[in-house]
């Protein structure tokens, strides 16, 4: 298979990275965006913004429309029920956040959250801060050799007092998907709600959320190709229902009086104040502009480059993958190098990868580690990026070594 991306021209920041002498290797991070994204966001500015939900006039309804088909394409996109099932948050962590404080009430004192080892600290610190709240038990759940959790270990931990389970789909250091066809059902056969990080997974292929299972799932918009500011948390209706409110002001209540206030149900009711409108219209051309796509050539592109990188990696002296990734990404350390000398290095040579904790210090420390670097790849990455990738790689341990 050819390793050029038929998508790569989609894409105007490649071309300018690559005239500033950059190779975009951090896509796990953050997304580049698509002309289609761009033009979504500058037809929005362009032809006159206006607030969504409250205004009558024509710019206020047609923003309100646009915003509203956001909604429903979300929706769609992970094959939810209803639109009223799609909450706009800015992003995974406030997804997260409006989760741990909309269902602290349903929690008491000595009741566990069952969480991964791997997880990043968006889906680590929001529960960690309610059980702190509450004197509930974090329980974290172990990960076998290949970076997976450990099931057999998670059938022993996930009991009668864990009242929700919260993990990652894809690791953002591991690269793998974490078995949930076993842990979602494993959870709601104890009665736990089970909430999926997607903000790595969204964005690879695509999630039925009904058919997963899963109570509560989120991602962010900017990872899957769409703006920043943005991102989208999938609740069950039923789940929806026993979320209290957690911020409070504009265009999410009925009445409100000086003493008390009537707040309407989701998903305006925890959308309170003006959002990013124009990141959401922005979200709803990503999804448009995937959904256009052909999924299975994305992921055999994907794979092809996927295997070209960690052939590379494997083919060098003393190069420590860390677990066994199966896509979109690898994190990597060097006996004998110290990965900041390492990270310096390539990007002195334009090389944009990421080093570091990655946000997921507990794994990082369970793994011996201070930091690896990480490669990640998005559908416009293509064999010339990994190659010179490599060429740096080689010329930095050189210099190292
Ligand atoms: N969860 C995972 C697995 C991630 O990789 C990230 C971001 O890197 C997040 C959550 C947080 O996403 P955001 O910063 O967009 O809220």
């Amino acid at each position: 298979m050819s390793l050029n991306s038929p998508w790569r021209s989609d894409f105007p920041a490649l071309s300018a990275l690559e005239a500033e002498g950059q190779t975009y290797l951090d896509s796990a991070a953050t997304s580049q965006k698509p002309q289609a994204v761009l033009d979504a966001l500058l037809g929005y500015y362009a032809s006159g913004a206006a607030n969504v939900h409250r205004a009558q006039h024509l710019p206020g309804e047609r923003a309100t429309r646009a915003f509203e088909g956001t909604r429903t394409r979300a929706a769609q996109w992970l094959n939810a029920a209803s639109p009223a099932e799609i909450l706009f948050t800015r992003g995974t962590t406030e997804a997260i956040n409006l989760l741990a404080y909309g269902l602290e009430h349903l929690f008491q004192a000595g009741d566990e959250i069952a969480i991964s080892a791997l997880e990043h600290h968006a889906n680590l610190l929001p529960w960690q801060q309610l059980a702190l709240r509450r004197q509930l038990k974090l329980v974290v759940l172990p990960l076998d050799d290949r970076g997976l959790i450990d099931l057999e270990q998670a059938r022993r931990l996930i009991g009668p007092r864990t009242r929700l389970l919260a993990v990652s789909q894809l690791s953002n250091v591991l690269g793998r998907w974490q078995p949930l066809t076993e842990l979602l059902p494993l959870a709601r056969s104890q009665g736990a709600i089970t909430v999926v990080d997607g903000a790595q997974g969204a964005v690879h292929g695509r999630h039925d959320v009904q058919a997963m299972g899963c109570d509560f799932y989120a991602f962010s918009s900017h990872k899957l190709y769409g703006p920043d500011g943005v991102g989208v948390l999938y609740g069950r209706s039923e789940a929806l229902a026993r979320l209290r409110h957690w911020q409070f002001g504009g265009e999410m209540v009925h009445t409100a009086a000086y003493q008390s206030a009537d707040f309407h149900g989701a998903p305006l009711g925890f959308e309170a104040g003006t959002p990013a409108i124009a990141s959401v219209i922005g979200l709803g051309a990503a999804l448009d502009y995937l959904g256009n796509l052909d999924a299975a050539a994305i992921a055999g592109h994907e794979a092809a480059l996927h295997a070209k990188l960690l052939a590379g990696l494997a083919a060098r002296d003393g190069v420590r993958l860390l677990g066994a990734p199966e896509l979109a990404l690898a994190s990597f350390s060097i006996e004998g190098v110290h990965n900041a000398d390492l990270a310096h290095l390539l990007t002195e040579q334009g090389i944009a990868v990421r080093a570091g904790h990655h946000c997921a210090m507990p794994l990082m420390h369970r793994l011996g580690l201070q930091g690896a670097i990480r490669v990640s790849l998005g559908l416009y990455s293509d064999g010339n990026d990994l190659e010179r990738f490599f060429g740096a790689l080689d010329k930095a341990l050189e210099l190292l070594r």
